[in-house]
């Protein structure tokens, strides 16, 4: 197959990531076990660097720019996960990082990314757009453009976190993973093909943001207005074009899940298994709950994306 990412590539992201990521834990619950018949196996991602997988994908692709480019340092447009990570990978690596943010972001996640030692620009959402003015600053200080999903090398990253977990859990017959541009799916599913033959990598995206779903069932990348869920990881509005090939050719399906079922599986994590996850981090894990697929004594793996939700809006979801 000639996909655009492959495994190699992933060990070779694993061998980079050693001794800066967190090995995460595989977790398993008796409860989600008896509520489904299955025997389940999560990756707990919202106990990674940062509070996210992302951490793995912006160190892999930092970690790879060599002499003038890696003194120059790396631009991100975000002003979720991805802009933390990049920071504190960039940090770590001893990259200068420049993250654009719209200028209405949460003050707590400018704070955050200034804290990681980033420098960020802010931008007015209604008057420009944030990925030409991310372009030309890029163009301008000869910055190396890293983004959230798009990239080979943030996919190999990605894929770590599915290596980890078959390696620790065992072989797997069902994988569920959560899907906003494609970067996790898409690196995990190079990762369970080489590993777990046979596994069945399951996306999980909000119904009401179902631009991969779309996409995969027409076999061309489908573009969708930017969608209302409280899943704000996976607000995309199509695959991208190193991620959709890889979703096509490894991915088995795509299911979508309520905003009322990841509050359901927030609540689940919060009083069972006592571990918060960030209601898209929850995107796998309720559609494993919701009984769409027969788990009936498979070995299922849950990839839990992360866990950065403010508090004040956790206890609004909860209420
Ligand atoms: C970015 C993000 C996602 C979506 O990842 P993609 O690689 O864009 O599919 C899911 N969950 C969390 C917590 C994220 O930060």
């Amino acid at each position: 197959m000639n996909l655009p990412v492959s495994y190699a590539d992933v060990i070779a992201a694993a061998a980079r990531l050693q001794g800066a990521a967190h090995r995460t834990p595989v977790l398993t619950s008796s409860t989600a076990d008896a509520r489904t018949g299955a025997k389940l196996f999560f990756k707990p991602e919202n106990l990674q660097r940062m509070g996210a997988f992302k951490f793995r994908g912006a160190y892999n692709a930092i970690a790879r720019l060599e002499g003038d480019a890696r003194k120059r340092g790396v631009l991100a447009f975000s002003s979720g996960n991805h802009a933390q990570a990049i920071a504190l990978a960039g940090r770590l690596l001893g990259v200068p990082a420049t993250i654009v943010m719209p200028s209405d972001a949460p003050a707590i996640k400018l704070a955050a990314t200034r804290g990681y030692g980033a420098e960020v620009i802010t931008y007015d959402r209604m008057a420009e757009d944030r990925e030409a003015l991310a372009k030309r600053i890029a163009a301008e200080r000869g910055l190396a453009l890293i983004p959230p999903y798009d990239h080979a090398d943030v996919i190999a990253g990605q894929g770590t976190a599915a290596k980890e977990l078959i390696e620790d859990a065992g072989p797997l017959d069902i994988l569920f993973v959560c899907t906003g541009g494609g970067g996790l799916v898409s690196g995990c599913a190079l990762a369970a093909h080489a590993l777990a033959p046979g596994c069945r990598v399951i996306a999980v995206e909000p119904e009401a943001g179902n631009d991969v779903q779309q996409s995969f069932r027409k076999g061309e990348i489908v573009r969708i207005p930017v969608p209302r869920t409280i899943a704000d990881g996976a607000q995309t509005q199509a695959p991208g074009q190193l991620t959709f090939p890889i979703i096509r050719a490894l991915v088995a399906d795509v299911l979508t899940v309520s905003d009322a079922a990841l509050v359901e599986a927030m609540r689940f994590f919060i009083a069972t298994m006592k571990i918060v996850v960030e209601p898209t981090g929850c995107l796998g894990a309720a559609a494993a709950f919701g009984g769409q697929i027969d788990l009936a004594g498979k070995r299922v793996g849950v990839v839990l994306s992360g866990g950065n939700v403010d508090p004040a809006a956790l206890a609004r979801h909860l209420a």
